[in-house]
């Protein structure tokens, strides 16, 4: 049974329902029981695998287009190379192998990691620990400089509430106890001022999503490359706009109930990039480009060509399964997209709709 179950069923006993956004909270980083703080949930072992853990090509590429971006805005002299939830540090590894490449920039840079799991610090030390990383648990301690940042899957499993559209008011959705069980309930109708622009669009019934740290967090990047250049790729699995419910719970590969293992069970929502786009400013903020468009346009074929002239056998049926699947619209290639913000005035990172 979920450890976390009983701390649960007490704190709703002692204060009632919670929002979705305190469930998943406790479920993805409570100290003793959270999915995060106690394991590493990536690869085929697992409960999921991500882009950087099919193949090198997404890492190497991603590191290039930082790089290009680092170049066009006059190879700042010192910056910050900074990731949000870096997993098993491998998409920083192969950034960092990419870039070597470069001249310069790796004496310029100074690798910062954004990572609440003590499991996952553990992993990044031991693939990365060349490169003197400086962990954080917040974006903000981040030292003022140009930022040239990647986050790849970790704005979905930041907190999201829910809100079901009644009238010209709004229910939330809430997590309670009934009948010896997690069970989803809603509250009574209240106006939400934070959806009044939501009202508009939607109608009875309607069910919205917000999620107010990957607006600060997003609102905090912008900031900082507006005041001191960069460039941020934010890429993820979302849409423009929320509507509907996201919430999924996947283990070992397959999708769960969202109350069924509390804290055994990853726990994501869908990025809703128009939220993040509007808090970006003062920073410029690109078009939303599908993840196999942008990997397409910044050579993932020549690469994958390259290394598949190396390759036989199994290891060359894996190689071409993941450059489809990385970029092909039926797998990864649609639901994928990428957000870039860059500083005004400088040329949008390559790859990415203007
Ligand atoms: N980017 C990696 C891992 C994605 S999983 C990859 O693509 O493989 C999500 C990552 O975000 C994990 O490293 C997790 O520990 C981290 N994370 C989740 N919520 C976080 C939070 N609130 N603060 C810091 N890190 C968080």
């Amino acid at each position: 049974m979920s450890a976390l179950l009983p701390l649960l069923q007490a704190r709703i006993a002692a204060e009632g329902p919670m929002t979705v956004a305190e469930y998943m909270t406790w479920c993805l980083l409570h100290p003793q029981h959270g999915y995060y703080t106690t394991r590493d949930p990536l690869g085929a072992k697992g409960d999921f695998t991500t882009a950087p853990e099919i193949s090198q090509m997404f890492g190497e590429l991603l590191g290039l287009a930082l790089a290009q971006s680092w170049l066009d805005q006059g190879r700042p002299a010192r910056f910050v190379l900074a990731e949000l939830g870096p997993g098993r540090g491998t998409l920083m590894a192969d950034a960092l192998r990419a870039m070597r490449g470069v001249p310069g920039l790796l004496d310029a840079a100074e690798l910062h990691l954004v990572e609440a799991s003590p499991a996952l610090r553990a992993e990044q030390a031991a693939r990365l620990g060349d490169h003197a990383p400086v962990w954080h648990d917040s974006l903000a301690d981040l030292p003022e400089a140009p930022l040239f940042l990647i986050a790849n899957e970790f704005f979905d499993a930041l907190p999201v509430r829910q809100f079901l559209r009644d009238g010209n008011g709004w229910r939330e959705r809430v997590v309670g106890w009934h009948e010896g069980a997690l069970s989803f309930g809603l509250t009574d109708i209240a106006p939400q001022a934070a959806l009044e622009h939501r009202l508009a669009g939607t109608q009875q019934g309607d069910l919205v999503e917000t999620c107010a740290p990957a607006e600060a967090l997003t609102q905090e990047i912008g900031r900082r490359i507006a005041a001191h250049g960069g460039a941020a790729l934010l890429v993820d699995y979302g849409s423009w706009g929320s509507l509907g419910d996201t919430l999924q719970a996947v283990r070992a590969h397959q999708k769960a109930g969202p109350l069924d293992t509390p804290g055994d069970a990853d726990l994501t929502a869908h990025v809703d990039f128009r939220a993040l786009a509007a808090a970006a400013a003062p920073a410029q903020v690109s078009g939303l480009t599908a993840q196999g468009v942008f990997l397409e346009r910044l050579g993932i074929t020549e690469r994958a060509r390259a290394l598949a002239a190396e390759l036989t056998g199994a290891a060359l049926d894996t190689h071409i399964r993941a450059h489809r699947r990385l970029t092909h619209p039926a797998e990864m290639g649609s639901l994928f997209k990428v957000l870039g913000l860059y500083g005004p005035g400088t040329a949008t990172p390559p790859g990415l709709d203007a």
